[in-house]
C-alpha cells in the first residue's frame, strides 16, 4: 500500500493522509493549513486526489486542521461515509458551521472593499451549504471496536485524550493474505488533564503516523499551573477586579470552569459569577455535558455525586450580545470567558477594551498565542494596543498560563509509543515542525533504536 502525507508533514496543519491499497483508497483527516501556511493554493483538493474514487474518509478529531478541507472534497463530489466517533460528528458540526459563518463574514467584507477598488469579488473557501453536505455523510463509530469502513479495511478508534471525542485511528489493512497494523495517532492530549479518559495506549503496529507538536519539550505540571491559577483568581478577588480569560471554546473553556468549581469547592477562593460570554464555549460545554461516557473517573464520580457543573451555581451564560455589553456595566469580582483565543476578534474585544487600563483587571492567557495577534502582544508585554481603533494603556495584569496544552510533552509521547515499541514498528514523524521532530526523533533512536522517518508534504510511504 501507498500513504500519501497530504498535509502536516513538517508543520502542524492540514493533516491529512491518503492510504491506497491494491483494493481501495481511504483518506484519514483532511485538514486545513492555518496560520502562515494557509495560502490558497494549498487550502484544496491535491489534483491526483479523485474524491470520487474514494471509498471512506476517517476523521481522527474536530478541530478544523483535521477537518476543515472536508467542504471541499465534498465539493468536488465525494459522497462517500465520513466516519468519526459520535462526539466528534457533534463538535465537527459547531466547528465546521462556525468556520462557514467567519468565512462568510470576511468575504463580505473583502468584497466591498474590492467592489470600491473596481476589482472581481472573491469566493469563500467553502459556505454553509458544503458543510450540510459534509454532516449528511458523517457514519459513528464507536470507541475501541473495529469496523470495516472500506473493502480489506478496518478502522479502530482509541481515545485520544485531546477534546471530546479525539480518537487515534489503527487500520488493520489487509493485503495479500497479511494483515497490516497502520496507527494515526490524531493529536494526543496530556497525561491526568481533567474530564477527559487519558489517551489509550495500543500494542501492537506496522507502521505509526505520531504527532510531534511538542517533541522538544515538557510542558509545566498542571499542578503547578492550577496553583497559579487559583493565586491569580484569588488576588484578582481581593481587589474586586474582573478576570478576562480569552480562550478556545472547545477543551479549554471547559477545563477552566472545572478548575474553578474545585477551587471555590475546596473553599480556596470565596466563590464569585463567572460569565462564559461565548455561545460557541455554551454550546461546546453543553456537548461535554452530554457525553459523560467519555469522563475519566475522577469526573464520574464527581458526576455521579451531584458535583460536576451543577455545583457550579457560580457559571452565567451570556448568549446575546446586549447580555455580553451588560458585563460592562457590572462591578467585579467576576471572571468572563470569551473568544476567540489569541484576542483576534469576537466579544473578548470588548471586554479589553473596557477593562485593560484598570490596574485591578486580570488578563489570563490560557492557550498558545499565535505570532501577529493582539494575543500575541499582550503575552510579550505590550504598554499600549488599539482595539476597534481606539488606543488602550495596558495597565491591567497579564498572565500566561503554560500548562493547560491538550497535547501531550515530550514524555508522554514517548510514553505512548513505548506500548507499541517492542516489536520495532517503523515511526514517522508528523504534525510538528522540525524543531519539534528532530528532538524526539534522536529520543526514538536512542530509546528503542528505532530511525523515525520525517517526511515532507506529498511524500509517499510504501508499505
Ligand atoms: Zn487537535
Amino acid at each position: 500500500m501507498r500513504i500519501t502525507l497530504l498535509g502536516a508533514a513538517g508543520e502542524v496543519t492540514g493533516s491529512a493522509y491518503h492510504v491506497a491499497t491494491k483494493h481501495t483508497q481511504v483518506l484519514i483527516d483532511f485538514g486545513m493549513f492555518q496560520g502562515r501556511s494557509a495560502d490558497e493554493r494549498r487550502n484544496r483538493v491535491p489534483r491526483e486526489l479523485n474524491p470520487r474514487q474514494l471509498a471512506a474518509v476517517v476523521l481522527t478529531h474536530a478541530h478544523l486542521d483535521h477537518s476543515g478541507r472536508l467542504p471541499l472534497l465534498v465539493r468536488r463530489g465525494y459522497r462517500g461515509p465520513i466516519y468519526a466517533t459520535p462526539a466528534t460528528i457533534e463538535v465537527a458540526e459547531l466547528l465546521l458551521e462556525d468556520a462557514a459563518r467567519i468565512q462568510a463574514f470576511d468575504t463580505e467584507r473583502t468584497n466591498r472593499k474590492r467592489r470600491r477598488a473596481g476589482r472581481a469579488p472573491v469566493q469563500p473557501l467553502f459556505t454553509d451549504a458544503d458543510v450540510q453536505q459534509v454532516l449528511g455523510l458523517f457514519e459513528p463509530l464507536p470507541y475501541d471496536r473495529a469496523v470495516t469502513v472500506a473493502p480489506g479495511v478496518m478502522a479502530r478508534m482509541i481515545e485520544a485524550g485531546h477534546i471530546l471525542g479525539s480518537a487515534s485511528i489503527e487500520l488493520i489493512v489487509t493485503e495479500q493474505g497479511r494483515d497490516y497494523g497502520i496507527v494515526f495517532s490524531g493529536d494526543i492530549g496530556p497525561q491526568g488533564a481533567p474530564i477527559l479518559k487519558d489517551p489509550g495506549l495500543i500494542k501492537d503496529a506496522d507502521v505509526v503516523f505520531l504527532e510531534s507538536t511538542y517533541g522538544d519539550r515538557d510542558h509545566r505540571s498542571l499542578d503547578a499551573t492550577i496553583a497559579e491559577l487559583t493565586d491569580l483568581v484569588r488576588r484578582a478577588a481581593d481587589h474586586w477586579g474582573k478576570v478576562l480569560v480569552p480562550a478556545f471554546a472547545v477543551g479549554r473553556s471547559q477545563q477552566i470552569i472545572y478548575h474553578l468549581g474545585e477551587m471555590f469547592r475546596a473553599s480556596e477562593v470565596a466563590p464569585f459569577p463567572i460569565y462564559l460570554d461565548s455561545p460557541m464555549a455554551i454550546k461546546a460545554t453543553n456537548l461535554y455535558k452530554h457525553h459523560p461516557e467519555l469522563y475519566d473517573e475522577k469526573a464520574s464520580a464527581m458526576r455521579e455525586q451531584g458535583k460536576l457543573w451543577r455545583d457550579l451555581d457560580m457559571l452565567h451564560t451570556c448568549e446575546t450580545s446586549a447580555e455580553s455589553r451588560a458585563l460592562n456595566d457590572l462591578d467585579g469580582p467576576c471572571l468572563i470567558i470569551a473568544g476567540s483565543g489569541m484576542c483576534t476578534g469576537g466579544r473578548i474585544l470588548h471586554h479589553l477594551k473596557h477593562n485593560l487600563w484598570r490596574r485591578e483587571t486580570v488578563v489570563l492567557l490560557v492557550g498558545y498565542q499565535g505570532a501577529g495577534t493582539l494575543g500575541r502582544l499582550l503575552a510579550d508585554g505590550a504598554k499600549r494596543v488599539r482595539i476597534f481603533g481606539d488606543e488602550i494603556a495596558v495597565r491591567a495584569e497579564v498572565h500566561g498560563l503554560g500548562g493547560f496544552s491538550a497535547h501531550a510533552g515530550q514524555s508522554e509521547l514517548l510514553q505512548w509509543l513505548a506500548a507499541m515499541a517492542r516489536n520495532r514498528p517503523r515511526v514517522v514523524l508528523v504534525h510538528g515542525e522540525d524543531r519539534g521532530r528532530q528532538p524526539l526523533a534522536r529520543l526514538i533512536k536512542a530509546r528503542f533504536g528505532i530511525d523515525a522517518e520525517l517526511p515532507e508534504l506529498n511524500d509517499v510511504i510504501e508499505v
